[in-house]
């Protein structure tokens, strides 16, 4: 699960480049859109306004079927279970149901053994779905933007993640903290990973992603930066 409750640390960005760097070597590798703003959809080239099956359906509907959901993208072995605007009523709607808590997980079963990664893109909010998605995860990847108020709300996120693996999810680790958006010629940068690693340590990945318009610009033509820019070093940092 791709996890930060602040919005534009780079968490759709880091899901839908991790999953083309993961399925370039031949992996086969579904994204999970599960914010009901659909920016994994978009920035995959799906028109989610015309789609007829979406997570939303499969989470509200128990005859849904999930394999008339996914799409394949242009990055072969990289498919999409899309979200729109539809999921956006799928939180107060299943407040009411029995272990709510877990009904993606149930709706993912089917296809687990199809793919050797799911990356699941959460929404900006510790509510219902992203509780959904920890409880579906092995693990959570935290996108970590390097600016100064990076570290706020991450304690709040890390007590949600603990939360959720002592009541309902107990193999759920972090994965790691990615830092994204790095300019490495300010200080400020700088400063913000050597507060981050004080504050965590090996938790925070080596590999950083650094901030260049290549990644709006890649999304803008819906590709991944691993065939927009396969050279770029945003390209290797994914790959890393
Ligand atoms: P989130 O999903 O956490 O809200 P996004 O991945 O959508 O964040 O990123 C927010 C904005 O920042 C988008 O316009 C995206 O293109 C841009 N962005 C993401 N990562 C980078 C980066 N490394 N360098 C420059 N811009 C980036
Ligand atoms: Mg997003």
């Amino acid at each position: 699960a791709m996890c930060n409750q602040k919005g534009g640390v780079g968490k759709t960005t880091t899901t839908i480049n991790l999953a083309a760097s993961l399925a370039e070597p031949g992996r086969r590798v579904l994204i999970v859109d599960f914010d009901p703003q659909g920016a994994a959809s978009v920035g995959l080239g799906i028109a989610t306004h015309e789609l007829e099956t979406t997570i939303y359906n499969l989470l509200v509907d128990r005859s849904a079927l999930i394999d008339d959901a996914i799409v394949a993208t242009n990055v072969p072995g990289r498919h999409v279970l899309p979200a729109n605007i539809d999921l956006s009523a799928a939180e107060v709607q299943l407040v009411g149901e029995v272990a709510r808590e877990s009904i993606l997980a149930r709706v993912l079963r089917p296809v687990i053994d199809d793919y050797d990664v799911i990356l699941i893109d959460c929404q900006p909010s510790l509510g219902l779905l992203t509780v959904n998605a920890l409880t579906a995860a092995h693990g959570v990847l935290i996108p970590l933007e390097c600016e100064f108020f990076a570290l706020r709300g991450v304690a709040l996120l890390v007590e949600t993640i603990e939360k959720v693996r002592d009541r309902l999810n107990p193999r759920l680790e972090v994965d790691g903290i990615v830092a994204t958006m790095f300019d490495s010629r300010t200080l400020h940068s700088r400063e913000v990973i050597a507060r981050v690693y004080e504050a965590f340590g090996d938790t925070l990945m080596h590999t950083v992603i650094g901030r260049t318009i290549k990644f709006p610009d890649a999304s803008v033509a819906a590709e991944p930066i691993t065939t927009y820019a396969s050279n770029h070093s945003g390209a290797t940092a994914y790959r890393q």
